[in-house]
């Protein structure tokens, strides 16, 4: 059975590479009908904070990926991180070690002189056969894993293939301080294995742990999980991605007007593909999903294809829905609703080119507001020879039937009368219903704004 976990340490936002990791270990156990843990790892007291636990929690929240078990706080599990130290110390896979921070700096700056890479030098590594040193007093030993000297570690790792790393390339790694808490890598080793892990799928800049993480759990007889390490996600600069490229953080995104669905589905294809499939729901993505498809290299964060991903979700989305989303920010804005048009409908004619619900609300501002038409643009549309169409179309504005068709035809009727062109009576009515000389077709705002609203305005500018 699979089981998947994200692991995010709380020191800041739920930025974009660690959503995208999430929604991979996510989708990789719906696949399999597996369970999806998620752990805090808050063991980084300096740099945690309940604040950062918070943004992860509303960040997935805001995406929908929900977990199955936890979430777990390492801070909580300190008791079983020492009993399983304890176990390891009696097992003899771990020793106290009383070597002194200076004295382990000086042995790094000797084997640095010497060109050597820094790694403990054993001093307090028991050996059959070998005596060990006076304990000197008072000082509190580190606990460090006693790490095979031979041989090697392999593993096929899911995205990079094959990896071997030989164990002459690892040191004895401090598992506990001298206060007893216990190390980073320690912590995710312990937890993996108690957590029954099947697959780690995390971060590249987590390759170099790896190994150190399969010894412990060699060390402690674990069935090893399966790992696989996902490449960064670069900015279109090719540099790491950073605030520099915008907003990095996830909840800055339903902030600017995007979409839970749209934000999903380009987070899915960053790194992964199932042929030249762009858009497609969760459930096609969980139903596809699988790490053979997983790109190598680094992927790239590309926001206009955001934008791009985000507008045919808009274009997609049932207007009433939209109008939900929308409604605050127009509120925001000083959107008057009292006695104005449908707000999902007025969304539905305004949609097309909008590529955040922010730019929604924008550009269906249009219809909520007073509008003040430009005296002097007024004058220059609503001419004296304009005028009389204007008093007969608000004539038969009282039994016409308010649809686009039928305002359509109306419309006609009144040119026609008249002798005029479209944009001759279309100008003047767009800036007395609307203030702006820019809006969609006349006679679909007109439907929109509908009888009542339609005359109320006109009335002001008949004679
Ligand atoms: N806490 C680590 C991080 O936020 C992830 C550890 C892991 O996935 O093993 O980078």
């Amino acid at each position: 059975i699979v089981r998947t976990r994200f692991a995010p340490s709380p020191t800041g936002y739920l930025h974009l590479g660690g959503a995208r990791t999430a929604l991979f270990a996510w989708a990789y156990a719906r696949h399999f009908g597996g369970t999806f843990i998620l752990r805090i790892e808050d063991t980084d007291l300096e740099r945690s904070t309940p604040q950062a636990v918070q943004a992860i929690l509303d960040g997935m929240a805001w995406l929908g990926l929900q977990h199955d078990e936890g979430p777990f706080y390492q801070m909580q599990r300190m008791d079983r991180y020492r009993e399983v130290v304890g176990q390891m110390l009696a097992s003899g896979s771990a020793y106290h070690c009383y070597s002194s921070p200076a004295e382990v700096e000086a042995m790094r700056e000797r084997q640095r002189a010497a060109g050597d890479k820094p790694r403990y030098d054993g001093t307090w590594r028991p050996e059959p056969g070998k005596s060990l040193p006076p304990v000197p007093p008072d000082r509190k030993p580190v606990v460090r894993f006693r790490n095979p000297v031979d041989g090697e570690v392999t593993w096929n790792d899911l995205v990079k293939g094959q990896i071997t790393i030989s164990n002459r390339e690892m040191d004895d790694l401090v598992i506990a301080r001298p206060d007893g808490t216990p190390t980073y890598n320690f912590c995710v080793a312990v937890d993996d294995w108690d957590m029954q892990i099947s697959h780690v799928i995390r971060g590249d800049d987590h390759v170099n742990n790896t190994p150190r993480q399969i010894n412990i759990l060699y060390a402690l007889g674990a069935t090893l999980p399966e790992y696989g390490h996902l490449p960064m996600i670069l900015g279109t600069d090719g540099e790491k991605l950073s605030k520099r490229h915008g907003a990095v953080s996830v909840m800055d995104y339903p902030a600017q007007g995007f979409l839970q669905e749209a934000m999903l589905n380009y987070l899915a294809r960053l790194g992964w593909s199932h042929g030249d499939e762009e858009i497609f729901s969760m459930a096609q993505f969980i139903a596809w999903f699988d790490l053979d498809h997983l790109s190598k290299s680094p992927a790239q964060f590309n926001p206009e294809k955001l934008a791009w991903v985000n507008n045919h979700y808009i274009k997609q989305a049932d207007d009433v829905h939209l109008a939900e989303l929308v409604r605050p920010l127009m509120v925001q804005e000083g959107a008057q609703f009292d006695g104005a048009p449908d707000l999902a409908l007025a969304i539905g004619l305004m949609k097309e080119r909008a590529n955040t619900l922010n730019e929604v609300a924008a550009a269906t501002m249009l219809f909520y507001r007073q509008p003040q038409p430009d005296a002097a643009l007024l004058a220059q549309h609503l001419t004296d020879v304009i005028k009389p169409a204007l008093a007969d179309f608000a004539a038969r504005c009282g039994s016409v039937v308010y649809d686009k068709a039928s305002i359509g035809a109306m419309l006609k009727e009144v040119l026609a009368a008249h002798q005029l062109k479209m944009p001759q009576l279309a100008m003047p009515l767009r800036l007395i219903l609307t203030g702006q000389l820019q809006t969609p077709a006349i006679d679909a705002v007109i439907a929109l704004f509908g009888q009542s609203l339609v005359r109320q305005r006109l009335a002001a500018y008949l004679d």
